[in-house]
């Protein structure tokens, strides 16, 4: 056997061990057992169980925020450059367990493994190290004031204290890395929680932050139902800040919540990002962009580019070469697989129920649809006829769905705006075109958080992402993301006693 296939089989033999033992909950420095008993964990691509996962209770939920509070003293104790060296290590960790954790992650949600590879590991791997520089990077500032006299202001960043971080199932990994980094680089500390189908990468990150030396007590990871860990930890009065990821439904009654006691919270929520795509723009590089834009991560992405307006002129042509680029995707298991399955046969139900009411309403499927057999499989779906009142294209549908949508000539620039921006979601937008004027009057006038020129949906770490109207509030990544996790205090020096 050659060196690389032994390397190879040894990571998954790890793997395959850690996933025996039931995955417990981190709570200070120490692996503990819910008190809800365990659930099985669902392979998406078989329907069959593959692990047991631990279910936390509210006095769990307690036991880590206590933690976390406990531990604040001891992480801002050490300089912010110590701070950043531990958050690096993670950063490095992660790195060299890359394999192992690819081979989990597409375990845990049946994507690809080289999808989790390429994206999801490496994304979580640059994440940490991008933000561990923040750590000495956070400043106030000083400032010259209106009054008369002789003042001396200043502002002093500090950090907001124990955050609860709650992460959905579509990206687990960069996700949680990514919370939990920032949050750390701020000086606070966490308490995180995976969704309850897709907590295997987050237990296996908790072993390597202990590894990486960040103290007991810094990060906690509590397991668990979001309408049990999650409410508790929404409406635990020592949590400063609440950091959601996930649908627009949980995440109003998150901030309806955290307006009670005046808790900080930034939601990412759900989008329905448009896509335009005008004749001049370089269709060879536009049509697989897009394409993947939607399809990707079989359309589990926030900020999958679903409602396409092309221009008449190429619609027939460029809706061919997109359906021809979703056909020849191959969608499976296997490990050459480009798109794996939906996360659960519910969000399969519902993906379904989406195509389906788009033909009730009179749209016209060009590819796609079900796949029948084990596992939770969809084909990239195209449909064009579509209106701007149907169902499909008002909702999120979080599945490999495109609703091709036309304008032409005689669209002006600001109706086209009107169409793309008649949505209640507000997350980003791709523009597809190599006039200038016309890319950046679309980029102004777009209501979306993002806007990718010539480029489809893509997250950096240096880079802020949020959203506008029902896609959220708050934004993550880059300064704008760490700066979150503090609080702003002024203070002011009389200098003339
Ligand atoms: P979800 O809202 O059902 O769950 C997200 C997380 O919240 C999970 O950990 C869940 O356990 C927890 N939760 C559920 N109910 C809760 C409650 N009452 N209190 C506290 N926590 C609770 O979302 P999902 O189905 O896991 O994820 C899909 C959604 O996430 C989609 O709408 C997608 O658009 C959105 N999303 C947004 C972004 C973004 O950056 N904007 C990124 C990824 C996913």
């Amino acid at each position: 056997m050659n060196t690389e296939l032994m390397v190879k089989n040894a990571t998954q033999v790890k793997v395959d061990e850690f996933l025996t033992r039931p995955l417990r909950m981190l709570i200070d420095g120490a692996w503990v057992d819910g008190e809800h008993g365990e659930r099985e964990l669902i392979d998406p691509t078989t329907g069959a169980a593959f692990a047991r996962v631990t279910r936390g209770s509210e006095a769990n939920v307690d036991a880590a925020v206590r933690a976390a509070e406990r531990a604040g003293a001891v992480w801002r104790e050490l300089t912010p450059a110590r701070r950043a060296e531990l958050i690096h290590r993670l950063g490095e960790l992660i790195h060299e367990h890359a394999d192992e954790l690819a081979l989990l992650e597409s375990k845990n949600t049946g994507k690809p493994l080289s999808q989790a590879r390429m994206f999801d590991v490496a994304h979580a791997a640059e994440t940490a190290i991008a933000n561990s520089g923040w750590a000495t990077r956070l400043n106030g500032e000083t400032r010259d004031m209106s009054r008369p006299g002789d003042w001396h202001a200043m502002t002093i960043r500090q950090p907001l204290g124990v955050v609860g971080a709650i992460v959905p199932w579509n990206a687990p990994l960069p996700m949680a890395v990514n919370k939990t980094t920032a949050a750390l680089a701020a000086g606070c500390t966490v308490v995180l929680k995976p969704a309850e189908i897709t907590p295997a990468t987050t237990v296996r990150l908790g072993e390597l932050i202990l590894e990486a030396g960040i103290p007991a007590g810094v990060v906690n990871i509590v397991l668990g139902a979001g309408s049990v860990v999650g409410e508790a930890m929404v409406q635990h009065p020592t949590v400063a800040k609440i950091s959601f990821t996930g649908s627009t439904e949980v995440g109003v009654r998150i901030g309806q919540a955290c307006a009670a006691s005046m808790k900080k919270c930034s939601l990412e929520l759900g989008g329905k990002s448009p896509v335009i795509v005008f004749p001049d723009a370089n269709l060879a590089k536009a049509v697989p962009a897009v394409a993947m834009g939607i399809f990707g991560n079989s359309g589990q992405v926030c900020a999958a580019g679903s409602r396409l307006f092309v221009h008449q002129a190429i619609h027939e042509e460029f809706v061919a070469a997109i359906a021809q680029f979703a056909n020849q995707l191959r969608v499976g298991a296997a490990g050459d697989a480009d798109l794996g399955p939906l996360i659960s046969d519910t969000q399969k139900q519902t993906v379904l129920g989406y195509i389906e009411s788009g033909i009730q309403e009179g749209a016209t499927l060009v590819c796609g649809g079900d796949i029948t057999g084990p596992g939770y499989f969809v084909r990239p779906t195209v449909m064009t006829d579509v209106h701007a009142d149907m169902k499909m294209v008002r909702e999120e549908i979080f599945g490999p769905v495109l609703a091709v949508q036309t304008f032409d000539d005689e669209t002006s620039l600001s109706e086209l705006l009107a169409r793309a921006n008649d949505s209640d979601y507000g997350l980003s937008a791709s523009v597809w075109t190599r006039d200038i004027s016309t890319a950046l009057t679309l980029a102004r006038g777009l209501e979306v958080g993002t806007v990718r020129l010539n480029s489809a949906v893509g997250i950096d770490p240096a880079l802020p992402f949020g959203g506008v109207k029902m896609s959220g509030t708050g934004r993550e990544n880059g300064i704008e993301g760490v700066e979150q996790f503090t609080e702003i205090k002024t203070i002011v020096i009389d200098l003339s006693s």
